[in-house]
């Protein structure tokens, strides 16, 4: 019957858009006991938009945008491309960026205009040695809103925040209810700062949260949870998270993602709908259940 189970197993997932690329996913994924989701892109839409810009006494915001958007042209992060899409919506003409270089995990900086404009989270900021000063509040605040905040420093000094919103997946919650439902315990993963996390993690009903972790870090932290006994399986969309991906028991990718990282997965969600978790696991226990 072990065959047959996994053909049905199979057939149905397929039904459902959930494919199952190897027998040996379709039992796993049955003994999960946690499942681990990554924030950008999996819980939330990946669609970020710019919805505040602050800056420093002195500093206009159009001028922020500008030199922030003329580092951002130069880089592949989903944010830049908001903050892009965001400054050519206000009309303004970005300028060229050199001497450009990316920070994975903390941003970005190039030299615009011949000053240099450092874009990104507070570890950039730390390693700059730039002291956010008066903006410090209103950064604060912004992430306990959920907003991904991205700090901009012009010459060493800073000079402004890009506030962005992502917003969560329209079934985002009900998946992590699904979830809790068959017994099994989600834990949010991201590189975003903690306050930010949290605060999307509460909406979707997640408790425990892993921030702030760098994109090299994402599958040391799905090992330490492996090694504590649990079963793990790793849901993410991006290239950050493939390593993730393949250190899981299952790897389990959102349609939409990366190519990366539907090719490491153990199984693709076509739907990229994260309710098709909990079903995958459902569809795992039946298969198994079926072969005793
Ligand atoms: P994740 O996709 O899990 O949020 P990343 O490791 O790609 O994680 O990024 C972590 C954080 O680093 C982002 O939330 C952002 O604050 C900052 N960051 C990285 N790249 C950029 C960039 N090009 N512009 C602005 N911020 C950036
Ligand atoms: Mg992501």
């Amino acid at each position: 019957a072990t065959p047959t189970a996994i053909m049905v197993g199979t057939g149905l997932g397929a039904e459902r858009g959930i494919l199952f690329k190897n027998a040996v996913a379709l039992e796993r994924i049955a003994s999960l006991d946690t499942v681990v989701l990554d924030k950008t892109g999996t819980l939330t839409r990946g669609q970020p938009e710019v919805v505040e810009v602050a800056t420093a006494d002195g500093v206009g915001e159009a001028d922020v945008l500008r030199l922030v958007a003329a580092v951002e042209r130069e880089s592949e992060h989903p944010l830049a491309e908001a903050i892009v899409a965001s400054a050519t919506s206000r009309g303004i003409e970005i300028p060229r960026a050199v001497e450009f270089e990316a920070v994975p995990g903390h941003g970005a900086i190039a030299r615009v205009d011949g000053r240099r404009v450092a874009v990104g989270n507070q570890r950039l900021l730390d390693r700059e040695r730039v002291a956010l000063d008066g903006l410090a509040d209103r950064a604060g605040v912004l992430a306990e809103e959920g907003r991904t905040v991205v700090r901009v420093a012009v010459d060493g000094k800073a000079a402004g925040l890009i506030a962005i919103a992502d917003a969560a997946r329209d079934t985002a919650a009900e998946a992590v209810a699904a979830l809790k439902e068959i017994g099994i315990t989600p834990v949010m993963l991201t590189g975003d700062n903690e306050a930010t996390a949290r605060r999307i993690a509460a909406e979707v009903g997640i408790d425990e949260v892993l921030a702030d972790v760098l994109p090299g870090d994402k599958a040391a932290k799905v090992a330490e949870l492996q090694a504590a006994g649990r079963k793990v399986a790793m849901v993410g969309d991006g290239v950050n998270d493939a390593p993730a991906l393949a250190q899981a028991d299952v790897g389990i990718a959102i349609g939409a993602g990366t190519d990366v990282a539907i090719e490491t997965a153990d199984v693709v969600l076509m739907r990229s709908d994260p309710l098709d978790v909990a079903t995958a696991v459902r569809i795992g226990r039946g298969t198994v259940h079926k072969m005793r």
